[in-house]
């Protein structure tokens, strides 16, 4: 039998869970309204009147439209759509000039839990100072496949940011960086972000030669305008970088998605939503560019029909803006 003290002390610790539990989703309901005023609060008033154009957006739809193709049956990691998908990358790297990167040519081949052929496709453009650390550029290329019959063209996720690294590749060739910069089209995100982790995995990268990540995941599309510029929370010091692209930026650039529960309450981290999460576990910094869900994300009609051909050429001008200060900024600090 428990004594009177006992009882009366669980009674006690009851009433506190009773006045704890709703005040603590009070709390969390207080930080995710915070962070929405604070998101709301850094919307650019507007974008740049005028925007730089390197890049060319014929390019950036035709690669587009190739990969998210009804023939490649969704890129699936490891399928025949996959593998063509694949093999159109490699093609257009050489195309490109790009440097063959990878362990097997331009392929970084790696077992998943779901098929043994996978790979990364890899390519550099040498920087003027080679002894740089290297920046790496990411962005995947596989999407779901085909489910119940149903083609999953994935156009915005992730041909969109395929065609954007190979445009902006392309004029890297023309105007040399200062950095070696990796161009990686990354497999296997989809199921668990398996390509990007194996890079570091299979002993491919050191992790002590890669000085920045950035990563495209879904650049194409948002009734908003709004391009999601993830990463400034855990190092600040992107946060005056981020500020400076969008003088040039045609999208709204939302610093967001990176605070945990405890900052940004129900407000989602994207922190591991894609293959920057592999750079991040490596303490490499990252800054991830991407665009909020929308009505076809993760579903059969995310087709290239449906990409705004405005947007897209203006978050891809975006991504290389950011590519040209990150390079500029890091070799300013670095020694040969
Ligand atoms: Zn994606």
């Amino acid at each position: 039998m428990l004594s009177r003290r006992s009882w009366l002390i669980i009674a006690l610790l009851a009433l506190v869970v009773f006045i704890a539990w709703p005040g603590r989703l009070l709390y969390i309901n207080y930080l995710t309204q915070a962070e929405a005023a604070r998101i709301a609060a850094i919307t650019p008033a507007d974008v740049a009147s005028t925007i730089p154009e390197r890049l060319n957006i014929e390019r950036l739809m035709a690669d587009v439209t190739w990969l998210a193709d009804a023939e490649r049956e969704g890129r699936l990691q490891g399928s025949n759509g996959g593998i063509a998908a694949r093999n159109y990358i490699a093609q257009r790297f050489h195309e490109l000039g790009l440097e063959p990167a990878g362990t097997e040519g331009y392929f970084h081949p790696f077992t998943t839990s779901v098929t043994d052929n996978a790979a990364n496709v890899v390519g550099i453009v040498p920087g003027t100072r080679p002894n740089l650390r290297t920046l790496v550029l990411t962005a995947h290329y596989d999407h779901l496949g085909v489910r119940d019959g149903d083609i999953y063209h994935g156009a915005d996720d992730n041909a969109s940011g395929v065609a954007a690294i190979l445009e902006i590749a392309r004029f890297l060739q023309q105007y040399p960086n200062q950095h070696p910069i990796m161009i990686i089209a990354l497999d296997s995100e989809e199921r668990g972000i398996q390509g990007s982790r194996a890079l570091f995995s299979t002993g491919f990268l050191a992790p002590e030669t890669i000085a920045f990540n950035l990563n495209l995941d879904m650049l194409s599309r948002d009734t908003e305008q709004l391009l999601y510029a993830v990463g400034t929370y855990h190092r600040p010091w992107l946060t005056p970088l981020v500020r400076r692209v969008q003088l040039e930026s045609g999208a709204k650039l939302l610093m967001a998605h990176d605070r945990p529960r405890r900052k940004a309450g129900n407000t989602p981290d994207w922190t591991t939503a894609s293959d920057h999460v592999a750079f991040h576990e490596q303490n490499i910094p990252f800054l991830y560019l991407g665009v909020a869900d929308h009505n076809d994300y993760h579903r059969p009609t995310d087709t290239a029909d449906r990409v705004d051909i405005e947007f897209f050429r203006a978050t891809s001008e975006t991504a290389l803006s950011f590519v040209l200060l990150i390079d500029q900024v890091l070799a300013e600090k670095a020694r040969d």
